[in-house]
């Protein structure tokens, strides 16, 4: 049976794994863009901290307002579009205190229809939609070929690693790396690398309540 979901628990395994990556992700943006992501997510991440401790319970409102924060106190191409992220996760299991499996392809799947309709990008692009879209996929097969929700979580980690090492070879076709045409390829995306980072994160915390 699903346990009710400590979701200040979630939200602080998911901060702490960014944190833990800043100078990594900060690294890679380096090379193609400016070398800020991590600096900017751990900035936003580092707020929401701030003020976990004084929010509700609800791991569905703690997911709106880690989005909030991020879209209020992120400079750059990520705010409006992590904060979409978590704040479409959050609507995405409103009123639940416990989550299945399907809840968890709910929140994927949400995540990625409001970050595509936000930025515009597509698989290929070298974003973290190269990483989020092979995530919820490799979930949803998992699911259907009647592996448990562990294994099936497994699988979604697994897939997203594979969509974020995939970004190395892509030119990129959207945000400040995009104008550097060919050259943009040899290496992974920043964003596609944070979001493996906090999808990791949020699966191997999840496990504890599903
Ligand atoms: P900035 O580019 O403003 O310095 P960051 O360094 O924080 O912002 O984030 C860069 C990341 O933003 C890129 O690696 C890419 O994954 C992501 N990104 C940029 N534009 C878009 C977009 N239109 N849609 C989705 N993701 C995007
Ligand atoms: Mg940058």
């Amino acid at each position: 049976m699903a346990e009710k979901i400590d979701g200040k628990d979630v939200i602080r395994s998911v901060i702490s794994a960014v944190e833990e990556h800043k100078g990594w992700l900060s690294e890679i943006d380096g090379a193609i863009g400016d070398g800020d992501h991590g600096i900017n997510m751990s900035k936003g991440c580092g707020m929401a901290l701030k003020s976990l401790d004084d929010q509700e319970d609800s791991f569905s409102g703690l997911l709106r307002y880690l989005g909030m924060t991020l879209v209020s106190n992120i400079g750059g191409a990520m705010g409006p579009i992590y904060g979409t992220f978590f704040m479409r996760m959050g609507k995405a299991i409103e009123g639940k205190e416990t989550m299945g499996k399907e809840d968890l392809a709910e929140m994927l799947k949400s995540a990625l229809e409001g970050v595509k309709k936000r930025g515009g990008a597509e698989v290929g692009d070298k974003t973290l939609v190269d990483t989020l879209e092979p995530a919820l996929n490799g979930y949803r097969s998992a699911l259907e070929s009647g592996k448990a929700i562990h294994e099936s979580i497994d699988a979604m980690i697994q897939s997203a690693h594979e969509g974020m090492k995939s970004t190395e070879s892509l030119v990129a076709k959207k945000g400040r790396s995009s104008r550097l045409g060919e050259r943009s390829k040899g290496t992974i995306d920043a964003g596609a690398a944070s979001c493996y980072v906090i999808l990791r994160a949020l699966g191997e915390s999840l496990k504890k309540y599903l």
